[in-house]
C-alpha cells in the first residue's frame, strides 16, 4: 500500500501543475486518462461491485439523493446526471418522476455509457439519453436543467471547480444541484473498522470480481483525498451555488451535498 499523504485533503486548484490520483501526486493533465483506465477496466462488473462492496447500501444512499431531487409529478422535469456511468441515478429519478420527466446521463467513459444504454434498453426506458462528455465542459446551453446530480463522480473529475461552475451554468434559475460523495467517517470505532475494510477487503474483492485490485485501491485512496464536506461546501459556494448545505449519511461514510441556483 502507498503511504497516505501528510495532507490528505490538500485541495489542488484547477490551474495547478499537479493533482492527486489516489495517494499519488500526478500531473493534472495525466489524471483523466488514469481515471478513464479505471472505469474502462471495471465497467462490466461496476454495478455488481457496488452491491458487493457496500452490502447494498449504495441503493439507500441513491434513494436519499432521489428523494432530495424530488422530480415534478405532473409537469416536465429535466435531470442532468453528471458522471452518470451505468445510469443508476437517472433510472431512479425517472421512476420517481411523472411521465414528462427526462434524464440526460453524461459520462466521459464510453464503456460505462454502453452498460447504461444496455440497462435502459432492457428496462424499455426511452426517457434516458446517454451523452459522452466531460463534466468540466458540458455540451449544453445555459439554464437547461431543473436539477443536476452527480453521485460518486466528482472525486474522479480532475478540475472540480470547473465541473461545479458548469453544473451551476446549466441549471435553471431555482434549480438544485445535488452531489453524493464519500466523506469522512465521524463515529468512533466505525472509523477503524471502515479503514480496515477499505484497505484490506475492498481491493481483494475488486481482484476477485473484476480482476483489478488497483482500480479499487484507487477508489479507497481517492476517498481519503477528497476534501471534507465543509471544504467542498466552500467550493460549491465559489462556483455560484446558494443555500449550500450537506448531510452525513451512515456515520459520515457518505455525504449528500446540496446547493441551489438562485
Ligand atoms: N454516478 C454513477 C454511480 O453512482 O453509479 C457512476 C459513478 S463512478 C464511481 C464515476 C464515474 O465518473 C465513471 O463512470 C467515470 O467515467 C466518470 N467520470 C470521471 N471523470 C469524468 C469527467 N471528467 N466527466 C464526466 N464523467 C467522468
Amino acid at each position: 500500500m502507498n503511504e497516505p499523504p501528510e495532507q490528505p485533503f490538500e485541495a489542488f486548484p484547477d490551474n495547478a501543475a499537479t493533482t492527486h490520483f489516489g495517494f499519488r501526486d500526478v500531473p493534472l493533465r495525466a489524471k483523466q486518462a488514469m481515471v478513464d483506465d479505471v472505469f474502462h477496466s471495471v465497467a462490466n462488473r461496476y454495478d455488481l461491485m457496488n452491491d458487493l462492496m457496500s452490502g447494498g447500501l449504495h441503493r439507500a444512499w441513491k434513494s436519499a439523493l432521489v428523494t432530495a431531487v424530488n422530480p415534478f409529478k405532473s409537469r416536465p422535469f429535466s435531470l442532468l446526471d453528471l458522471a452518470g456511468g451505468t445510469g443508476d441515478v437517472a433510472f431512479r429519478v425517472l421512476a420517481a418522476g411523472g411521465r414528462a420527466t427526462r434524464a440526460t446521463v453524461v459520462d466521459i467513459n464510453p464503456d460505462m455509457l454502453d452498460v447504461g444504454r444496455a440497462r435502459a434498453a432492457a428496462r424499455g426506458l426511452t426517457a434516458a439519453t446517454f451523452v459522452e462528455g466531460n463534466a468540466e465542459a458540458l455540451p449544453f446551453a445555459d439554464r437547461s436543467f431543473d436539477a443536476v446530480t452527480i453521485a460518486f463522480g466528482i472525486r474522479n473529475v480532475p478540475r472540480i471547480a470547473a465541473a461545479l461552475r458548469e453544473a451551476h451554468r446549466v441549471l435553471a434559475i431555482g434549480g438544485r444541484f445535488l452531489c453524493l460523495e464519500f466523506s469522512a467517517v465521524d463515529v468512533p470505532g466505525l472509523d477503524a473498522l471502515y479503514d480496515f475494510y477499505s484497505f484490506n477487503v475492498i481491493p481483494a474483492l475488486g481482484r476477485a470480481v473484476t480482476g483489478d485490485a488497483e482500480a479499487y485501491r484507487y477508489l479507497v485512496e481517492s476517498i481519503r483525498r477528497f476534501p471534507p464536506p465543509e471544504s467542498f461546501a466552500e467550493l460549491m459556494r465559489a462556483a455560484g451555488l446558494a443555500r449550500v448545505s450537506f448531510r452525513p449519511l451512515t456515520g459520515g461514510i457518505v455525504a449528500l451535498h446540496s446547493g441551489w441556483r438562485l
